[in-house]
């Protein structure tokens, strides 16, 4: 079976710089339709195969994504 992996984003450190939907190899994260406090669009899970690869996680300057695998 395949490596699955679930995301949790800190919406609030989010500056919704992009970097970890352009980075998803399975197109799983969007940016949401709500700013957070700060003003920004963060990005949020959109759904889709989470492979748990944590690229999101490494490119993140804010590091506001944690990945887990199962
Ligand atoms: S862990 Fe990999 S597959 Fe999952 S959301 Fe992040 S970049 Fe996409
Ligand atoms: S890489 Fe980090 S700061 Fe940039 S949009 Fe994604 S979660 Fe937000």
């Amino acid at each position: 079976m395949p490596t699955k992996g679930k995301i949790e984003i800190q919406v609030e450190l989010c500056k919704s710089c992009g970097y970890c939907l352009k980075h998803c190899p399975q197109g799983c994260i969007r940016l949401a339709a709500r700013y957070n406090q700060k003003g920004y669009y963060p990005a949020e899970f959109s759904g889709g195969e989470c492979t748990g690869c944590a690229l999101c996680a490494v490119v993140c300057p804010e590091t506001a994504i944690e990945v887990w695998r199962a």
